[in-house]
C-alpha cells in the first residue's frame, strides 16, 4: 500500500495535521491504536485545554470547530494571576481590543469533532485499532508494518503518537526528557459563585493551581504539584478534595462540587535538537512537552501541525515531500517557537520554586511590574493569540 504521507497517531495534532492535507494532492494514511468515540453529553472531561484564538481559526478552517457544539465552549475573557507574596497580574481581552483570550473545551469534543471531519476525506485511508510493529528507512520511501501484517510504504512518515512516541524511538532517536517530579492534578467542579469568564492562576508553594472556566457555573483545575503531594491529593475523598481545593483557590468561586474524578498526569520538559531526519517529521507531544502552566501544548502542536501541512504544500506533490531539505524548512520555521515556550514555562517554574525571601519578594513585585506596563501586557497576549 503506496502513500505519500503515513501518519502515525490519530490524537488532535495527528488528526488535525491529516485534516490539513485534504485540499492537497497527497495520499495520506493514518494509524491509530485508539480511535476517539463519541463525546458523552451528560458527563464533562477531565483533559480540558485553553485553545488561542489563532487555533480556533485552524479548527475552524478544517470545518472541527462548528461540529463542536456551542454549549460545551466557554470564551475566556480575561486572566488573573496571583503570586505566593502578593504579586499580581491581571489580562484583560477588552483592553487588549479583543473579544476573547482563549476558548476552554474538552479534549474529547475537540478529539471527536476532528476524527468525524475525516470520514469523508478522499485522499485519506484510516487504520484503526492498529499498531506499528515495525519501521525502516530506505532511499525513497520508509516502509511501516503494522502488527496485522499489513505493510505500508510512504515517502514521507509523520510521528504523531503522544509523549511516549513508539515512531521517534523506532527511528533511533534519542529522547532524553527532564521529569518535573509533578503531576498535573485535574477535575472538574461546579461552583458555587459565576467565574465570568476569568481564568485564574495561582503560584503556591505547593505548586500552580489553575481555574479554567468551563460553560455555566463550571470550572476545570489543573494544580501542577510535587508528585507525593499529588498522591495526597489524589487519595482524598470528595468533600475533602473539593475543600482543600476551594481554600487553595482563595474561595475565588465559594463551595465547589466534584463533577469529574480527580485524575494525574506526569509532568516533562523534552527538546529535541531536531524535529526531522530523512523521510520523518514529528509534530505535538512526539516531538515536544512542556510544562502546563501556560496551557499551550496542544496550541504548539496544532502550530506544527499547520506548519509541516503549509510547507508540504508549497513544495507541491512533484517534490518528494520526504526529502531532508525540504523538511528542514519545517524544523527551522518551528524551532523558535517551541524554544521560547519551553524557557517560559521552565523558567517559572524554577523562579517560583525558590524557597528565599528576596527571591520571593523579586518575583511578587515582578508580577506588580508587569502588570502595570500595558504595553508589555498587550505583547504578551497578542503572542498568546496565534
Ligand atoms: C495536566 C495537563 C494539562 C494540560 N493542559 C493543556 C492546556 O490547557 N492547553 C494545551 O494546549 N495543552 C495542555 N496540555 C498538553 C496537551 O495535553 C498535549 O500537548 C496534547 O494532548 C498533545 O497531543 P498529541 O496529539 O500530540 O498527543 P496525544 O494526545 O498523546 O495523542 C497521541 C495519539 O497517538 C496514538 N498512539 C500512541 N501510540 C501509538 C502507536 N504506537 N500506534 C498508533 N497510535 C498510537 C494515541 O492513541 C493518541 O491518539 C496539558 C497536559 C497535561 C499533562
Amino acid at each position: 500500500m503506496d502513500f505519500d504521507v503515513i501518519v502515525v497517531g490519530g490524537g488532535l495534532v495527528g488528526s488535525a495535521f491529516a485534516a490539513a492535507l485534504e485540499d492537497s494532492a497527497f495520499h495520506v494514511a493514518l494509524v491509530e491504536a485508539k480511535p476517539p468515540g463519541p463525546p458523552s453529553g451528560q458527563s464533562w472531561d477531565a483533559r480540558v485545554y485553553a485553545i488561542s484564538p489563532g487555533n480556533q481559526a485552524f479548527l475552524a478552517s478544517l470545518g472541527a470547530w462548528a461540529r463542536i457544539p456551542d454549549i460545551r465552549v466557554a470564551p475566556v475573557h480575561g486572566m488573573d494571576v496571583r503570586g505566593d507574596g502578593g504579586g499580581r497580574l491581571r489580562f484583560d481581552a477588552l483592553g487588549a481590543g479583543l473579544s476573547e483570550l482563549a476558548f476552554i473545551l474538552e479534549s474529547g469534543q475537540l478529539g471527536h469533532a476532528l476524527w468525524r471531519g475525516l470520514d469523508q476525506q478522499a485522499n485519506l485511508a484510516r487504520f484503526c485499532g492498529a499498531s506499528p510493529h515495525a519501521l525502516r528507512f530506505e532511499d525513497t520511501h520508509a516502509r511501516l508494518e503494522l502488527s496485522d501484517g499489513r505493510s505500508l510504504r510512504a515517502r514521507l512518515i509523520v510521528g504523531a503518537d503522544g509523549a511516549r512516541s513508539w515512531v521517534r524511538a523506532a527511528a533511533g532517536i534519542e529522547a532524553d526528557p527532564r521529569e518535573y517530579g509533578q503531576l498535573g492534578v485535574v477535575a472538574n467542579f461546579e461552583t458555587a459563585k459565576p467565574h465570568g469568564h476569568l481564568a485564574r492562576q495561582w503560584f503556591r508553594e505547593d505548586g500552580i493551581l489553575a481555574f479554567l472556566p468551563l460553560p455555566g457555573n463550571r470550572v476545570s483545575i489543573v494544580w501542577s504539584t510535587p508528585e507525593p503531594h499529588a498522591r495526597a491529593l489524589l487519595a482524598l475523598d470528595e468533600a475533602a478534595f473539593c475543600q482543600r481545593v476551594r481554600e487553595a483557590g482563595n474561595d475565588a468561586l465559594g463551595a465547589l462540587t466534584l463533577l469529574t474524578p480527580a485524575a494525574g498526569f506526569p509532568l516533562r520538559l523534552l527538546s529535541l535538537p531536531s524535529l526531522v531526519r530523512p523521510r520523518l517529521a514529528l509534530i505535538g507531544d512526539a516531538a515536544h512537552n512542556v510544562h502546563p502552566l501556560a496551557g499551550q501544548g496542544v496550541n504548539l502542536g496544532f502550530h506544527d501541525a499547520r506548519c509541516l501541512a503549509a510547507t508540504l504544500k508549497a513544495a507541491g506533490p512533484e517534490r518528494d515531500c520526504g526529502d531532508h531539505l525540504g523538511l528542514r524548512r519545517y524544523d527551522r520555521a518551528r524551532k523558535e517557537d517551541i524554544l521560547a515556550m519551553q524557557l517560559v514555562t521552565d523558567g517559572l517554574e524554577k523562579l517560583f520554586r525558590v524557597r528565599h525571601p528576596l527571591v520571593k519578594w523579586g518575583r511578587n513585585r515582578g508580577l506588580d511590574l508587569t502588570n502595570r506596563q500595558d504595553w508589555l501586557k498587550n505583547a504578551l497576549v497578542r503572542h498568546a493569540l496565534s
